[in-house]
């Protein structure tokens, strides 16, 4: 027996047009859903980095004699790699957007402060579900002679490797750069992030003329282009 035989003609009208709509309803649906992911996932990214720009607040970094803070270059070249990732599609989490740190009042000792200040960073790392962290430093030395980039990741890491010498080998293409090669570490932040972590040193702040490009607008473009690049590569964007 063929059942629309015993269901009356308008009813099965009513009912094929009700079918039929429900299904071009699903379909279009579909489309929009599907689209719409596709343009969110987009716009905010498959990967999610972390980027700190280190020390801030109560911690300068090195100070050099002429009153440049090394947490305020850190601050500022974090910025402007956040900016060159987002139109690839990268969302950038910075753990300090001002000159801040994170250990609460009335808390004493250099090496307690400091460890509390760093472990905030890792669980805010850990808490945005980052891919990758990347810590922004500048170095400096006593004698002020050395020069130059330097990338480390923690010598455990595999993935930390991967990342660190895309960035060196973005960083020593800066005409003037040293040579260096990325070089494994046991730092403490590299250490315990649970993700692929590098501390990228930007240069030396101790060497007089060193100092003198890394507070300026067009090296600091240069070195953030190096690291966003180097970051890119890692995903694999070109
Ligand atoms: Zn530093």
């Amino acid at each position: 027996m063929r059942w629309p035989l015993i269901i009356p003609g308008k009813k099965l009208n009513a009912m094929a047009v009700v079918i039929v709509l429900v299904l071009m309803g699903s379909l279009i649906l579909s489309v929009f859903w599907h689209g719409s992911t596709a343009v969110i996932s987009r716009l905010s990214g498959h990967h999610v980095v972390v980027i700190d720009p280190g020390h801030g607040g109560y911690d300068p970094g090195a100070i050099t004699s002429q009153g440049i803070y090394e947490k305020n270059v850190n601050l500022q070249m974090a910025k402007k790699i956040r900016e060159l990732l987002k139109p690839a599609g990268i969302e950038v989490k910075l753990t300090r957007d001002e000159d801040e740190d994170y250990v609460p009042d009335g808390v004493r000792g250099k090496v307690t402060k400091k460890q509390i200040d760093l472990n905030h960073r890792i669980n805010l790392a850990a808490q945005a579900k980052a891919d990758l962290f990347v810590s922004i430093h500048l170095n400096a030395t006593e004698s002020g002679r050395n020069s130059g980039a330097e990338t480390f990741y923690h010598y455990k890491s595999g993935e930390g490797k991967k990342l660190a010498e895309g960035i060196q080998e973005e960083l020593i293409k800066i005409p003037g750069m040293n040579r260096r090669i990325a070089k494994p570490g046991d730092f403490y932040i590299i250490k315990n992030t649970s993700m692929p972590a590098v501390i990228v040193e930007l240069g030396y702040i101790s060497n007089p003329k060193e100092q003198k490009k890394l507070v300026q607008s067009w090296y600091q473009d240069q070195l953030a282009k190096a690291v966003a690049k180097g970051i890119a590569k890692y995903f694999g964007i070109p």
